[in-house]
């Protein structure tokens, strides 16, 4: 139900780095898939906690993670592949881990069966052209 509230609250944090309305866009949309992800798949039929933790370094590097306690990926080189999804028959088409590493410079996904999964997201800003 928050997953408007997250992309906002990434957004916000963002913003203090003075980014362009295209990496603000790409960093809503990132988290977007993310938490999206938690929802649909990590606590598939139940609710849970989501943990949206973001920091902003010194060279407009901003890194972005998004973790559960849901049911984790087996495998998850699987699972970051193009249309690979385990839901197609819930109009879900396997593209989620592609557009946050299209939108991301570096994506890191860790995860245990069973005990939930943590996605991180970085991204290094441009300079402002001020
Ligand atoms: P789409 O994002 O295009 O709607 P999708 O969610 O199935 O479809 P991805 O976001 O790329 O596609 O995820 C691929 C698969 O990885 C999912 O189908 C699911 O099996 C697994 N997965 C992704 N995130 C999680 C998570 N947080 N917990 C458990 N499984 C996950
Ligand atoms: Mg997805």
């Amino acid at each position: 139900a928050n997953e408007g509230f997250a992309r906002s609250a990434a957004a916000c944090f963002a913003a203090q780095l003075d980014p362009t309305l295209e990496e603000i866009g790409d960093i809503k949309t990132a988290v977007s898939e993310a938490v999206t992800n938690c929802i649909v798949h990590a606590y598939a039929g139940t609710v849970g906690t989501i943990t949206l933790s973001a920091r902003a370094y010194s060279d407009r590097t901003v890194k972005i993670s998004v973790a559960d306690k849901g049911c984790g990926i087996d495998d998850v080189a699987k699972a970051r592949q193009p249309l690979y999804t385990t839901l197609p028959d819930e109009d879900r088409c396997g593209m989620g881990f592609s557009i946050m590493e299209s939108f991301s410079d570096r994506l890191t996904v860790t995860s245990r069966t069973g005990k939930g999964t943590k996605v991180t997201m970085t991204r290094r800003l441009s300079s402002p052209t001020t």
